[in-house]
């Protein structure tokens, strides 16, 4: 089992080898961290701290830190989505870390949350009497206080953005159908 120094480690060379920084905060850092090594427990690989992984490796690749979508929040906001990776202006503190939009594409959250199929033919046609639709619960996290939302089984440890603790969140449950 992979230990939290590992992970910080992995990080931190990570974070080297692109001219990063990590969160500048060392208690919310390890609670970062320790998602990541909780979901690499739980899952076999360590997936986003702060978004819901689904298990299936083949859904949650895009998600598997450093995720796809770190290299252009980084670029554009400063940090990563969980704030795990930092630029150095935000290491430093002249550039605050605030919420910033979802970058992974709703196609990709639907199909790991409700394990849909891709698009096919088969899909794309009138669901037949035997196609009947079944109801698929997606729960999301809302902190009370920044409004932050992140889709996960549990409330993360601490908000990414405002570092509420996860008494702060509360439970939000979409329902939404899938024929198969
Ligand atoms: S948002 Fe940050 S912490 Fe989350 S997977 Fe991407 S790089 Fe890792």
């Amino acid at each position: 089992m992979t230990t939290l120094e590992e992970v910080r480690r992995r990080a931190e060379n990570d974070a080297r080898t692109y001219g990063y920084y990590l969160h500048p905060d060392p208690k919310f850092l390890k609670d970062l961290l320790e998602g990541l090594k909780r979901n690499e427990d739980r899952y076999g690989y360590p997936s986003c701290p702060c978004r819901l992984a689904s298990g299936k490796f083949e859904f949650d690749r895009d998600i598997l830190c450093p995720c796809d979508y770190r290299d252009p929040d980084v670029e554009e906001f400063g940090f990563c989505y969980c704030a795990l990776y930092v630029r150095r202006d935000v290491y430093e503190g002249k550039t605050p870390i605030v919420p910033i939009p979802e970058r992974r594409p709703l196609e990709k959250q639907a199909r790991a949350y409700g394990e849909a199929p891709e698009t096919t033919k088969q899909q794309a046609t009138t669901p037949t009497v035997t196609e009947q639709p079944s109801n698929i619960e997606i729960k999301m996290w809302y902190c009370k206080q920044c409004g932050y939302v992140c889709f996960r089984e549990d409330p993360p440890y601490v908000c990414p953005i405002c570092k509420a603790k996860k008494e702060m969140f509360a439970e939000i449950t979409i329902i939404t159908r899938a024929y198969g």
